[in-house]
């Protein structure tokens, strides 16, 4: 008589990473990804710094969506898709070379992770599917929350993260950013082509080995008063200043200003992810301002002051913990500040985070997170009152749910000003024609634009391009990269350039 059997029941069970023990350090390699080569190039410094066998994941490229699309949920956002693939096809071409034992032995893969209602506290997740449809779930993935600096061992204690790996992480995300800014500010305007991307390689290479061999102090708090007091960052920053002294520049040429923001991830990457859409601007005639990734930790730091000092009545822990994160942020925006200062203050300021939640207020509030939370309606309120920009490029990414929610107030905020150029492309890494034609309708908008506050500023100033390539050709100082412009109330550099050499009243009027 046949006998019914048991259906076999797989009950899920979270993935919960074999331990990475400190004896395995120095043969295990960290794996990271998810910024720019520059900002990867020095946090590899951080953990070389610290011990730490270290190395990025090659820049997300196109194969990347396909191979994260075939295993992880339909839905996903797609900058999870794209880190998801990116990660898989290193991990499957090291599978090839070595077998999946050595690779479970090498690697391990170090990720931010945060909880809330966008994906981002569900990366992990989709790595480990991955991991599962790879037959690697032996494969170690570690988190690192975002708003912890000093979280102790990992499983296994082979990873600490303490305050020094964490200060210097930070001290390495700053520097990249106002280099990048650098470079954003130069690239279009370079005499010589390539030259700006020479010496950001020099750059960050020379500061690759100024975070390698930082002095390490024997405890936290000897390594908390070193970064607050040295200079040894800003003299490294000085000499990189010295560097670009070399780029010669015309800042005559009319450009549009395209301010980049949108989701972080798509936001920050420069390659196939966002269809390398800075230096597609760069390409189409304009120059671009690319967002530092400082703006978004000063916004996780943000709502927490916030919600403190709006409390009414405050017991003595609550007290001390503000009085804690305001100087927190005093020393966080002095240290981007003295990096700024050492770079002749080129890289541009970072935006005041009350100014954006008040901006942003009457259309999205503070405390609604996810995603960017106010800062997608704050920073193009920002650029647009303070005239930073002709226009703002937003990058939403396919399938994001508190994207969705900024764009929507942002057709409010439109209503209001309706002269605001806003160019909201939704990238979905395999549309790259639809989505640069509906960037380039409203770049030839901006670009009008530009060119009418040059010609407003070469008629109230009455200089001509004439007189002003004279005056160059005598004070060669004025063509340098490293050469500072004051903004003068245009959005465009080249009419702040020729108003500010109108108002320093050194060139001969027609
Ligand atoms: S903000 Fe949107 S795109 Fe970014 S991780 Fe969250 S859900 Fe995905």
């Amino acid at each position: 008589m046949a006998t019914m059997t048991e259906p076999v029941v797989q009950h899920y069970s979270a993935y919960k990473p074999k331990p990475f023990t400190r004896e395995q350090r120095e043969d295990t390699t960290i794996l990271f990804g998810g910024l720019t080569w520059k900002h990867e190039r020095l946090i590899q410094g951080v953990l070389h710094n610290m011990k730490y066998k270290a190395q990025p994941l090659p820049n997300v490229a196109r194969p990347d969506l396909d191979s994260g699309k075939e295993l992880i949920d339909v839905g996903a956002c797609c900058p999870t898709i794209f880190t998801t693939g990116n990660l898989v096809n290193f991990l499957k071409s090291e599978v090839a070379l070595h077998g999946k034992e050595e690779v479970n032995k090498k690697f391990i893969f170090l990720t931010a992770g945060a909880c809330g209602p966008c994906r981002f506290g569900q990366y992990h997740e989709s790595y480990t599917m991955a991991l599962d449809g790879l037959g690697l779930r032996d494969f170690r993935l570690f988190l690192l929350a975002q708003d912890q600096l000093d979280q102790g061992a990992s499983g296994g204690g082979g990873l600490e993260i303490n305050l020094p790996l964490s200060m210097g992480l930070v001290w390495a995300i700053l520097c990249a950013d106002v280099l990048t800014d650098l470079e954003y500010m130069t690239r279009p305007y370079e005499v010589t082509p390539g030259q700006t991307d020479k010496v950001l390689q020099e750059s960050i290479e020379y500061l690759y080995e100024v975070y390698r061999n930082r002095p390490v102090k024997e405890n936290k708090w000897a390594m908390l008063a070193w970064h607050l007091s040295t200079n040894y960052f800003t003299s490294a920053l000085r000499k990189v200043r010295k560097m670009w002294d070399a780029i010669e520049v015309d800042r005559l040429q009319v450009k549009p200003k395209v301010k980049i923001t949108g989701e972080f991830w798509l936001q920050t990457h420069e390659g196939d992810g966002n269809y390398n859409i800075k230096r597609w601007l760069e390409q189409e005639g304009s120059e671009t301002i690319p967002p530092p990734i400082a703006v978004w930790l000063h916004y996780l730091l943000h709502p927490a002051i916030r919600k403190l000092e709006k409390r009414q009545t405050m017991k003595r822990g609550a007290k001390l913990k503000l009085a804690v994160l305001q100087v927190l942020e005093r020393v966080y925006n002095g240290t981007y500040n003295r990096f700024r200062k050492a770079l002749g203050n080129l890289p541009n300021a970072l935006p005041d985070q009350i100014e954006l939640k008040n901006l942003a207020e009457p259309f999205y509030h503070f405390e609604l997170r996810g995603g960017e939370g106010h800062l997608l309606i704050g920073k193009a309120l920002h650029t647009y009152h303070h005239k930073k920009a002709h226009m703002i490029c937003e990058l939403t990414p396919y399938s994001c749910m508190p994207n969705t929610m900024s764009v929507g107030s942002m057709a409010n905020v439109l209503g209001k000003y309706p002269d605001l150029l806003y160019a909201p492309i939704e990238i979905k890494g395999d549309a790259e024609v639809h989505a640069l034609s509906r960037c380039q309708m409203i770049l030839t908008e901006a670009k009008k634009r530009s060119q009418r506050d040059f010609e407003e500023v070469i008629e109230k100033t009455g200089l001509t391009i004439e007189a002003i390539r004279q005056y160059e050709a005598k004070h060669p100082e004025v063509c340098r990269a490293t050469y500072r412009i004051p903004h003068l109330g245009y959005a465009g550099t080249a009419a702040n350039y020729v108003a500010h050499l109108a108002q320093s009243g050194r060139i001969g009027r027609a």
